[in-house]
């Protein structure tokens, strides 16, 4: 059995076809923006193929991908009914979204009052889902939710101190996302060390990409994390502030004379790495421009790590302590330097980094930790879109997901 794993971003539409049976990528692509269109960019069996499609028509994009998978030199599939189920991404499922759920027009219409809160990617991603439900009408869908894992958090950890009537009437309340990836790593480390579950284990996990995010995980379950009801909080990200305090916004807003689009625009995309540096969202450029001597590049590094280290130590307070801390994402996977600079003077902790090992041990899943280190320091590659072919697969056949 074959499951499709569809995942839609800002401006490119994934997609990965899983065989179940061996859990191994048989065929995938991206439909991208190309000026006012699209592109699409298949791969199977060793071999690419690039055509233009229209992206304002989601239906057809979705049926133009069907024959790449059962014709011609990419075929993989002798029929559509060897693809058993789809897995959509979608950014937040709200308080009653602990878990994947198979996309009907309910649990649609429920999903659809949370698109304010990621206008760019929510209306994206349910238009496309809508659109591959219309299409391949025979398998099943689930949605997949960034926000699911963090439900777990204690009240203490996700109300935010305002006026209480804003948690009931609206709901604001932090959320925390990158869920796929932290169930991922959670899985994986409890795979390595040979349990069900992460019963016992205090794991601090570090999501750092161009979204980066940290989470707590006390005994397999979110505490704690630092996105909050958007993912626009917690650390610095490429393009992203993080938290800022908000009576510095409202005096910007005031003296710029600027409108709520425009504030939003400037913390969403002009900020982070990129509003710091002057450079780049792009954390290797930012390194090179360092290395040459650029002040503002040098400080972003050190901002960057200085908050991850903070986000860490009120983990390790949060959880009365840490056993794993584990690097996930394109820079949590990729980059030396910057695990160095965050794990640096962390022996209060029990954080004491092998620079041999972090450095031999690059992009590859493993432990880097001294091997006297009281904790164990591993970089965990995520795998999103298996987390989600699992969770549609288990829907397939038990109608619900089947593990954390
Ligand atoms: P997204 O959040 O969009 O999935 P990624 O997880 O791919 O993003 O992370 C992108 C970030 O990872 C960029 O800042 C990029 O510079 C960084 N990155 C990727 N490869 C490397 C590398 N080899 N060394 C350092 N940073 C890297």
């Amino acid at each position: 059995m074959h499951i499709l794993v569809i995942n839609t971003g800002s401006s490119s539409i994934k997609y990965q076809l899983i065989n179940m049976e061996d859990e191994s990528v048989v065929a995938k692509g991206v439909c991208e923006r190309n000026g006012a269109d699209g592109r699409i960019i298949h791969s199977a069996k060793g071999k690419t193929v690039k055509f233009d499609v229209s992206l304002s028509d989601y239906k057809t994009i979705a049926k133009k991908i069907i024959p790449l998978f059962l014709e011609g030199e990419t075929a993989v599939v002798g029929n559509l009914d060897e693809i058993g189920a789809l897995a959509h991404r979608v950014s937040i499922g709200g308080e009653l979204a602990g878990e994947s759920i198979a996309a009907t027009n309910e649990n649609i219409r429920y999903i659809e009052r949370f698109i304010d809160l990621a206008p760019i990617h929510m209306p994206v991603q349910l238009a496309f889902a809508n659109a591959c439900r219309e299409v391949f009408e025979k398998q099943v869908h689930a949605i997949v939710f960034d926000s699911a894992c963090h439900l777990t958090m204690p009240e203490k950890a996700y109300l935010y101190p305002i006026p209480y009537e804003y948690y009931e009437k609206y709901g604001i309340r932090k959320f925390g996302y990158h869920s796929i990836s932290f169930r991922y790593i959670a899985a994986r480390i409890a795979e390595i060390k040979g349990q069900t579950n992460l019963q016992g284990i205090k794991l601090v996990a570090c999501h750092l990409g161009s979204g980066s995010s940290i989470a707590a995980i006390k005994d397999g379950k979110s505490v704690d994390t630092t996105m909050g009801y958007t993912p626009l909080d917690g650390i610095m990200m490429g393009t992203r502030s993080g938290t800022v305090d908000p009576s510095a916004l409202i005096y910007l807003a005031k003296y710029e004379n600027l409108s709520f689009e425009e504030v939003t625009e400037i913390l969403n995309h002009k900020s982070g790495f990129l509003g710091v540096s002057g450079v780049s969202n792009d954390s290797r450029e930012i390194e090179a421009e360092a290395d040459k001597g650029n002040k503002r590049a040098k400080v972003t590094n050190e901002m960057f790590a200085y908050q991850a280290k903070k986000y860490i130590g009120s983990y390790a307070a949060a959880m009365n302590g840490i056993d794993i801390l584990a690097f996930s994402g394109g820079i949590g996977e990729n980059s030396v330097r910057m695990r160095e600079r965050i794990c640096k003077e962390m022996e209060f902790f029990g954080i004491e980094l092998d620079e041999k090992k972090n450095h031999d041990q690059n992009q590859m899943e493993g432990r880097i930790s001294k091997s006297g280190s009281r904790v164990e320091i591993w970089i965990i590659p995520t795998n999103e879109e298996i987390t989600m072919a699992r969770d549609a697969y288990d829907i397939l056949r038990f109608g619900k997901p089947q593990r954390p």
